[in-house]
């Protein structure tokens, strides 16, 4: 009977401390839900990469997954100040960012890559002196872009809008990571991919620094997932082998 009283208990303070439904413990994830494959709008649904990793973790560590999408540019002051638990968004690791967050060991990699129209005279990044390149506000892209001397930046809140800057012809080229970039090829007449990856970068979960139990939490199940082949099984149901 003292066992079941406090079983109890316990359960009714795990209530009372989440006031959520499943009376699981909350995992809010901070993403912009902006950027196929791995995270989109599908209906009212969140989907894609991000999202089932991310929810494959909250499977493992017990919890109850909870999405705040946002700007991406909010997301890591999102992540450092607690407003979220982890950033979940295609996060390239950066000095920068090491700065203000800590990341998860990475769970893919990628690469930014050039989005030009049929018949443009771009062929590399060495073409853009002189050109106007599309970003998403505060994405790797943008910095990347931003460093080519004589390039002018137009930046825009979504990847998709600085796509269709490129076929207004508001833009000469954008500069995005390379799966979005093949999403918006795929879903646009007239625009293509250059062939040419120019940057190696990482994807992982961004924490905030004092978070480090919820770090080592994370890592342990990205390491689960590997292991098991989720993980794979999770990007190749998006992303067809090339
Ligand atoms: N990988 C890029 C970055 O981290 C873009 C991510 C995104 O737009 N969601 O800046």
């Amino acid at each position: 009977m003292k066992k079941f009283l406090a079983v109890l208990l316990a359960t009714m303070m795990t209530v009372a401390l989440c006031a959520c439904g499943s009376g699981k413990e909350q995992l809010v994830m901070a993403t912009n839900a902006e950027f196929p494959p791995y995270e989109y709008h599908e209906g009212d649904a969140i989907v894609g990469i991000d999202v089932e990793i991310a929810q494959a973790i909250a499977d493992e560590l017990g919890m109850e997954l909870v999405i705040e999408d946002m700007a991406f540019d909010s997301i890591i002051m999102a992540v450092s100040t607690g407003k979220a638990d982890m950033g979940v968004a295609g996060l390239t690791i950066s000095e920068d960012r090491l700065e203000s967050v800590n990341f998860s060991t990475p769970y893919t990699t990628a690469a930014q890559v050039i989005i030009v129209k049929e018949g443009s005279d771009i062929t590399g990044p060495d073409d853009l002196v002189g050109k106007t390149v599309g970003v998403q506000l505060g994405t790797t892209g943008d910095i990347y872009a931003g460093d080519i001397e004589g390039a002018t930046v137009e930046r825009y809140n979504k990847g998709y809008e600085a796509v269709q800057a490129l076929l207004q012809g508001k833009v000469d080229a954008v500069m995005i990571d390379s799966q979005p970039a093949n999403v918006f090829v795929e879903q646009n007449e007239g625009i293509y991919v250059i062939d040419e990856a120019f940057t190696y970068e990482e994807y992982a979960i961004a924490v905030a620094k004092d978070n480090t139990e919820l770090l080592e939490k994370i890592n342990d199940a990205i390491a689960k997932l590997e292991e098991s082949g989720e993980l794979q099984a999770i990007i190749d149901k998006y992303i067809a082998a090339e």
